[in-house]
Protein backbone atom coordinates (compact mmCIF):
# COMPACT_ATOMS: atom_id res chain seq x y z
CA UNK A 1 0.00 0.00 0.00
CA UNK A 2 1.16 3.51 -0.88
CA UNK A 3 0.59 6.94 0.14
CA UNK A 4 -0.72 9.32 -2.16
CA UNK A 5 -0.91 13.55 -2.39
CA UNK A 6 -4.57 13.06 -2.48
CA UNK A 7 -4.54 16.67 -4.79
CA UNK A 8 -2.76 13.72 -7.21
CA UNK A 9 -5.75 11.61 -7.05
CA UNK A 10 -8.26 14.55 -8.12
CA UNK A 11 -9.19 15.84 -4.63
CA UNK A 12 -9.52 19.74 -5.08
CA UNK A 13 -7.31 20.26 -2.13
CA UNK A 14 -5.10 22.27 -2.86
CA UNK A 15 -4.65 26.27 -1.30
CA UNK A 16 -6.55 27.25 -4.61
CA UNK A 17 -9.21 24.72 -4.24
CA UNK A 18 -8.01 22.49 -7.38
CA UNK A 19 -6.46 19.99 -7.78
CA UNK A 20 -2.81 18.63 -9.22
CA UNK A 21 -5.07 15.32 -11.20
CA UNK A 22 -2.43 12.80 -12.08
CA UNK A 23 -3.85 9.63 -14.45
CA UNK A 24 -1.15 7.81 -12.63
CA UNK A 25 -2.08 8.52 -8.94
CA UNK A 26 -6.34 7.93 -10.24
CA UNK A 27 -5.12 4.58 -11.72
CA UNK A 28 -3.23 3.91 -8.26
CA UNK A 29 -6.14 5.05 -6.38
CA UNK A 30 -8.66 2.71 -8.70
CA UNK A 31 -6.67 -0.18 -8.42
CA UNK A 32 -6.99 -0.15 -4.41
CA UNK A 33 -2.87 0.72 -4.28
CA UNK A 34 -2.80 4.22 -2.72
CA UNK A 35 -4.61 6.16 -0.23
CA UNK A 36 -5.06 9.61 -0.96
CA UNK A 37 -3.93 12.06 1.94
CA UNK A 38 -4.23 16.11 2.42
CA UNK A 39 -2.04 16.61 5.02
CA UNK A 40 -2.74 20.74 4.69
CA UNK A 41 -6.59 19.91 5.19
CA UNK A 42 -5.37 16.83 8.27
CA UNK A 43 -4.13 19.72 9.94
CA UNK A 44 -7.28 22.05 10.30
CA UNK A 45 -6.28 24.34 7.46
CA UNK A 46 -9.43 25.35 5.04
CA UNK A 47 -10.10 25.44 1.61
CA UNK A 48 -9.66 27.75 -0.32
CA UNK A 49 -6.31 29.09 1.86
CA UNK A 50 -3.75 31.48 1.56
CA UNK A 51 -0.25 29.86 0.07
CA UNK A 52 1.90 29.00 2.50
CA UNK A 53 5.89 28.83 2.15
CA UNK A 54 8.79 27.29 4.71
CA UNK A 55 10.80 30.13 5.70
CA UNK A 56 14.32 29.96 6.44
CA UNK A 57 14.94 25.97 5.70
CA UNK A 58 13.27 22.87 4.47
CA UNK A 59 10.67 20.54 6.07
CA UNK A 60 13.30 18.71 8.73
CA UNK A 61 14.14 22.37 9.58
CA UNK A 62 10.50 22.91 10.36
CA UNK A 63 10.63 19.64 12.45
CA UNK A 64 13.64 20.50 14.12
CA UNK A 65 12.15 24.10 15.09
CA UNK A 66 14.95 26.20 13.14
CA UNK A 67 12.06 27.23 10.12
CA UNK A 68 8.51 28.27 10.16
CA UNK A 69 5.96 27.85 7.56
CA UNK A 70 3.92 31.50 6.68
CA UNK A 71 1.25 32.29 4.14
CA UNK A 72 0.75 35.03 1.97
CA UNK A 73 -0.64 37.32 4.77
CA UNK A 74 2.07 36.29 7.33
CA UNK A 75 0.07 34.42 9.04
CA UNK A 76 2.19 31.69 10.68
CA UNK A 77 0.85 28.18 10.12
CA UNK A 78 3.66 26.02 11.33
CA UNK A 79 1.75 24.28 13.64
CA UNK A 80 -1.45 23.35 11.45
CA UNK A 81 1.58 21.61 8.79
CA UNK A 82 3.59 20.01 11.60
CA UNK A 83 -0.40 18.42 12.80
CA UNK A 84 -0.95 17.62 9.80
CA UNK A 85 2.24 15.81 8.49
CA UNK A 86 1.37 13.93 12.15
CA UNK A 87 -2.34 12.81 11.18
CA UNK A 88 -0.56 11.35 7.48
CA UNK A 89 2.22 9.74 9.27
CA UNK A 90 -0.62 7.65 11.53
CA UNK A 91 -2.37 7.20 8.59
CA UNK A 92 0.32 5.67 6.78
CA UNK A 93 1.47 3.68 9.46
CA UNK A 94 -1.68 2.08 10.32
CA UNK A 95 -1.75 0.98 6.68
CA UNK A 96 1.64 -0.21 6.48
CA UNK A 97 2.24 2.14 3.57
CA UNK A 98 6.28 1.78 3.13
CA UNK A 99 5.86 4.50 0.02
CA UNK A 100 4.77 7.62 -0.58
CA UNK A 101 3.84 9.29 -4.00
CA UNK A 102 3.58 13.39 -2.80
CA UNK A 103 2.64 16.20 -4.79
CA UNK A 104 6.47 18.01 -5.99
CA UNK A 105 7.23 21.72 -4.78
CA UNK A 106 4.27 21.59 -2.08
CA UNK A 107 5.82 22.75 1.39
CA UNK A 108 4.20 19.66 2.61
CA UNK A 109 4.68 17.17 0.21
CA UNK A 110 7.43 18.51 -1.90
CA UNK A 111 10.27 15.93 -2.13
CA UNK A 112 12.90 17.63 -4.01
CA UNK A 113 12.09 20.98 -3.86
CA UNK A 114 9.76 23.62 -2.16
CA UNK A 115 9.49 27.01 -2.65
CA UNK A 116 12.16 29.55 -0.82
CA UNK A 117 9.74 31.46 1.42
CA UNK A 118 9.94 34.80 -0.81
CA UNK A 119 6.41 33.97 -3.01
CA UNK A 120 8.39 34.96 -5.93
CA UNK A 121 8.23 31.20 -7.51
CA UNK A 122 11.94 30.25 -6.25
CA UNK A 123 12.47 27.27 -5.67
CA UNK A 124 15.21 25.27 -3.67
CA UNK A 125 15.94 21.99 -3.07
CA UNK A 126 14.62 20.84 0.26
CA UNK A 127 11.87 18.69 1.27
CA UNK A 128 8.00 19.38 2.44
CA UNK A 129 6.75 18.69 6.19
CA UNK A 130 5.33 16.09 5.72
CA UNK A 131 7.67 14.34 2.97
CA UNK A 132 10.32 15.37 6.05
CA UNK A 133 8.41 13.55 9.25
CA UNK A 134 7.43 10.32 6.08
CA UNK A 135 11.68 9.79 5.69
CA UNK A 136 12.28 10.22 9.23
CA UNK A 137 10.19 7.45 9.63
CA UNK A 138 11.22 5.11 7.62
CA UNK A 139 8.74 5.59 4.62
CA UNK A 140 9.71 5.80 1.26
CA UNK A 141 8.62 8.83 -0.56
CA UNK A 142 9.15 10.08 -4.32
CA UNK A 143 7.81 12.90 -6.61
CA UNK A 144 4.75 12.53 -9.15
CA UNK A 145 7.33 13.74 -11.65
CA UNK A 146 9.70 10.32 -11.13
FE1 LIG B 1 -1.76 18.37 -2.34
FE2 LIG B 1 -0.14 17.90 -0.30
FE3 LIG B 1 -0.89 20.40 -0.85
FE4 LIG B 1 -2.68 18.70 0.12
S1 LIG B 1 -0.86 19.42 1.17
S2 LIG B 1 -2.98 20.07 -1.59
S3 LIG B 1 -2.03 16.77 -0.79
S4 LIG B 1 0.34 19.05 -2.15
Amino acid sequence: MKIISACLAGCECRYDRKSCRDEKGVGMLRAGEAIPVCPEQLGGLPTPRPPAEIVGGDGFDVLDGRARVVDRDGNDVTEAFVNGAREALKIAQTAGAGRAILKENSPSCGSSFVYDGTFSGKKVSGVGVTAALFIRNGIEVQSEEK
